[in-house]
């Protein structure tokens, strides 16, 4: 038994066929530059990878490649035992509150919520529209970025403006990651062999985006990710929080379109906007090197994290255990240490030694017997998405 579990972006498709009851990921691949004069698809089963560059005028084009590929590879899809075909959708507003099989209906309402995610809901939508062509027979199945936060506390929802105004645009804090908060928090639940109910977690999803989530008994009460995946955090090239005068004060006094402030501020801004780079291994090394810039991004970074993460201490009261994930969390030693350092009196101690492991397992960092446990747990965005997906076609 397997699920197809599809990713699709504005001009790539990641895509992974995952055995859900353990994680195994069967194959997997990326078709890169959709819409470009050169595409490039390749796909890695049975530790080979094999690639292949043509032009893909479109989404369809390049899905049509990729399931051929797996073909030429021996795997066909339809005899594969694939159960269901499980798609990311970045946005599923006030609709979804979670994954949801899809159909003609459905794929209506994420088209309508477009206008909340106009960058990710229509290439997700479109990787759902040829996966549904061309895999007829097998169910296909929404697991939604925005779903763990569905029922976010009132208080945490709400942004304090004209309330006529927010109900008629949809303005209200929605969340992302939510697959990632929802998968790590159940991990942590699992290793530390507890009932998720009796846990308050702080989770820290810190990867190219990043954002930090406070969980209670399973469920979450706040994260730092907004009406768009903008607030919140500093990341890799957006700003994360901003007085929203800078906003009014580009399009006043620098003359700065809507849509130039909106690339302005996911896309060159963040650890990029500061010091030219967006991978913490490159800005190690400018920091390393007695770069002023990377240093003051750096400064910048663990300066807005340790606000977030003092904002969800106060409001979980308790906190049981504090977890690092995605590509920064689970690789960068210096951003866990930093991060944490000097909370021992809040009973938050990270282990030098402990820190210093490199491992793919989800691993304590805190000395054994502290208050607070500190962990670093490897997300799986597409075995969350798969599990999912099976448990709703049963
Ligand atoms: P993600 O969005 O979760 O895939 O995270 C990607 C980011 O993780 C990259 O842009 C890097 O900044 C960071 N990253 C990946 N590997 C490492 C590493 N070994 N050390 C530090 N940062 C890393």
């Amino acid at each position: 038994m397997s699920v197809l579990v599809i990713n699709s972006g504005s001009s790539s498709v990641k895509f992974q066929l995952v055995d859900p009851s353990d994680g195994r990921s069967i194959a997997s691949g990326l078709v890169e530059r959709i819409g470009e004069s050169s595409g490039h698809v390749a796909l890695t089963y049975e530790g080979e990878t094999t690639e292949n560059s043509a032009p893909f005028p479109d989404h369809g084009a390049g899905l049509r490649s990729a399931f051929e590929m797996m073909k030429e590879r021996g795997i066909d899809l339809s005899d594969a035992g694939v159960t269901a075909v499980g798609h990311r959708v970045v946005h599923g507003g006030e609709v979804f509150s979670e994954p949801t099989l899809i159909d003609d209906d459905v794929c209506r309402k994420i088209d309508q919520l477009s206008s909340l995610a106009p960058l990710h809901n229509p290439p997700n939508l479109q990787g759902i529209e040829v996966a549904r062509r061309e895999l007829p027979d097998i169910p296909q199945v929404a697991v939604f970025d925005t779903a763990f936060f569905h029922a976010l506390p009132a208080a945490a929802a709400t942004y304090a403006i004209d309330s006529d105004v927010a109900a008629a645009h949809g303005v209200r804090r929605y969340g992302f990651h939510g697959t990632s908060h929802e998968y790590v928090s159940g991990r942590v639940a699992e290793f530390l062999d507890r009932d998720p109910t009796s846990l308050n977690q702080i989770v820290l999803h810190l990867g190219n985006g990043a954002s930090a989530s406070a969980v209670r008994g399973g469920a979450a009460v706040d994260t730092s990710m907004g009406l768009t995946p903008l607030e919140g955090l500093v990341m890799g090239t957006r700003s994360g929080d901003i007085d929203p005068g800078v906003i009014m004060h580009l399009r006043r006094s620098a003359d700065m379109s809507v849509d130039e402030i909106d690339e302005l501020l996911n896309r060159r801004s963040g650890i990029k906007g500061l010091s030219g780079v967006n991978d913490f291994r490159e800005l190690r090394t400018k920091i390393e090197s007695g770069d002023d810039a990377a240093r003051l991004a750096y400064d910048v970074y663990i300066h807005r994290l340790r606000k977030y993460l003092g904002a969800y201490m106060i409001a979980l009261g308790r906190v049981d255990v504090i977890t690092f994930t995605a590509g920064v969390g689970e690789n960068d030693l210096n951003v866990r240490a930093d991060t944490l350092a000097g909370l021992e009196m809040y009973g938050i101690v990270v282990d030098p030694e402990r820190n210093a492991v490199r491992s793919k397992d989800a691993r304590a960092i805190s000395p054994d017997g502290s208050p607070v446990t500190v962990l670093v747990v490897p997300t799986n965005e597409e075995l969350a998405i798969a599990r999912a997906a099976a448990r709703l076609v049963g």
